[in-house]
C-alpha cells in the first residue's frame, strides 16, 4: 500500500549517505520555511534528485538551485503537444543557465496505438485523462523510476480545491513503489503568483512569452487558453470539462474523493 506522510515512522534511505531519516521531522524542520531553504535542504539531503520544469514560472526553481548547487539536474515534459512558444522557452532557458533539460516523450508505441484509434483531439470528447496518461503520467513514471526524490514548482494558490494540503515535503505517494520510496519537495508551496513573479522580476529570470498573452498558468496548447483579468488560472486549463479538480495526473496524490 503507498506510504503517506501520516505514517509515523517513515524511512527512507539516501543514495548519497545511505542513512536514514524520518519524513515527518524533515517536514516539520521545513514548515513554513522559503523556498530556497528548502531546495538547499533538499539538494543537500539527496544526489538522485531532479528539478522538474513545466515551461512556466517553476523556472524560479532552476534559478535558485544553481545558486546553491551546479549540479542540479532538469526534467520536462514533451507531449508533443506544447506550444511553440513553450519549445523556444525550453531551449532559452537551456542557454541561459548552460543546462541539459532533459525531455521526456512518450511511448511511441503506446502513443501511436492511441492516436490511431482516437485521433489528435479525443480529450475534448472524452476528457484528459487518457491523453495526459500517455503523453504525461507514464513518461513522468518512467523519469521518477530513476531518482530518489523530485522537486516540484506546485502552488497552493494554484487551486483551491486540490492544492490547499500539500506539504514541504512528502512521500509521493502515486509514484512510489512496492520496494521504493520517492521522496517529492514542494519549494514553492506557499508563495503566490505575485511573489513568483516579483522574484522573476529582481533575477531577470526569462519567461515564457506566452505570459505576456494573458496566459498564466501554461499547459499543452489545445488544453490551455488565455484567462481574463482576475479570472483564476486553473479556468484556462481543460476549460471544456466540468468539476473543479484539474489535475492531470502528475500530481494525483493531492486528489481526493
Ligand atoms: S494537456 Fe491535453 S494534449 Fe496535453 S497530454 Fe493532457 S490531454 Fe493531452
Amino acid at each position: 500500500m503507498a506510504m503517506t506522510l501520516s505514517d509515523s515512522i517513515q524511512l527512507i534511505k539516501t543514495n548519497k549517505t545511505m542513512t536514514s531519516f524520518n519524513i515527518q521531522s524533515l517536514q516539520s524542520e521545513l514548515a513554513d520555511k522559503n523556498p530556497r531553504t528548502i531546495l538547499k535542504k533538499a539538494l543537500e539531503q539527496f544526489d538522485n534528485i531532479a528539478i522538474s520544469f513545466s515551461g512556466a514560472e517553476d523556472v524560479v526553481l532552476i534559478d535558485m538551485a544553481l545558486k546553491i548547487s551546479n549540479n542540479v539536474s532538469v526534467f520536462s515534459l514533451d507531449t508533443g503537444r506544447l506550444h511553440p512558444e513553450t519549445y523556444r522557452y525550453i531551449e532559452k532557458v537551456r542557454k541561459h543557465y548552460q543546462i541539459d533539460i532533459e525531455l521526456l516523450t512518450p511511448d511511441r508505441d503506446v502513443l501511436d496505438a492511441f492516436v490511431k484509434s482516437k485521433g489528435l483531439f479525443s480529450f475534448y470528447d472524452d476528457g484528459h485523462q487518457q491523453c495526459c496518461g500517455i503523453r504525461k503520467v507514464e513518461p513522468l513514471q518512467r523519469k521518477l523510476t530513476q531518482v530518489d526524490a523530485w522537486i516540484t514548482g506546485q502552488r497552493k494558490d494554484q487551486s483551491l480545491d486540490t492544492r490547499q494540503d500539500i506539504p514541504e515535503v512528502q512521500i509521493d505517494s502515486a509514484f512510489s513503489g512496492a520496494d521504493r520510496t520517492l521522496v517529492k519537495f514542494n519549494p514553492l508551496l506557499n508563495w503566490s503568483s505575485a511573489q513568483v513573479w516579483d522574484y522573476i522580476e529582481a533575477h531577470q529570470v526569462p519567461y515564457n512569452e506566452l505570459h505576456e498573452k494573458g496566459y498564466i498558468s501554461i499547459g499543452c496548447e489545445p488544453c490551455t487558453r488565455a484567462v481574463l483579468p482576475n479570472q483564476h488560472e486553473r479556468v484556462g486549463r481543460w476549460w471544456w470539462e466540468s468539476g473543479s479538480k484539474k489535475e492531470c495526473g502528475l500530481h494525483a496524490a493531492n486528489l481526493k474523493d
